[in-house]
């Protein structure tokens, strides 16, 4: 399937200098997402990944699907005060500023084998801390899975030594 076909590419959002890759097309598709999901759910299979975590709000998209077709349980990973019980957080920079996510505490167990799952690699910052917070907790991470990559910004580098499966990839 031509999965590019159902991304929008949206100049200048949400800021000016950003090309914003908008999977909501995608979504809308019902076969586009069946497919998708599909694609994810294979490579979930493949690395025998126990739980998927997913990044605040795309990951919950197409995590929890495959998650809930593989019968294994799906982990939030969230932005400060959105998760109610105790939390690790991790903090990274950005170009301006910084971000904080956060996990459950009892979310991962000790040797899990975890899949993230994220709509969109960028910088790889936002799945660098999601890879500390889980192996802090004593998971390992078995894969890292997006629909989109975008090459540019050399997130794989930041994936070095880690599974990494991409639907599709701009330059
Ligand atoms: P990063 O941490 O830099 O890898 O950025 C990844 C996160 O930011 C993903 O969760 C994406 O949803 C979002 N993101 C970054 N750049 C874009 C873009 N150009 N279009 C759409 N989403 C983006």
């Amino acid at each position: 399937m031509d999965f590019k076909k159902y991304i929008a590419s949206i100049p200048d959002f949400p800021q000016p200098g950003v090309l914003f890759r908008d999977i909501t097309p995608l979504m809308r598709d019902g076969e586009a997402f069946h497919q998708a999901t599909a694609e994810i759910q294979k490579f979930a299979e493949q690395v025998g990944a126990e739980v998927i975590a997913g990044p605040e709000s795309r990951g919950f998209i197409f995590g929890c699907p495959v998650a809930a077709n593989l019968h294994i349980g799906f982990v939030p990973v969230r932005k400060p005060g959105k998760l109610p019980r105790e939390t690790i957080s991790y903090r990274y920079d950005l170009e301006y500023g910084s971000n904080e996510l956060h996990m459950h505490k009892d979310a991962v167990t000790p040797g899990q084998k975890v899949l993230i799952v994220d709509d969109l690699l960028a910088t790889g910052g936002t799945v660098q801390a999601t890879i500390k917070m889980i192996e802090e907790l004593g998971g390992v991470v078995v894969g890292c899975a997006f629909l989109i990559e975008l090459e540019g910004l050399k997130g794989r580098e930041a994936l070095d030594g880690y599974e990494v499966f991409t639907l599709m990839s701009y330059e």
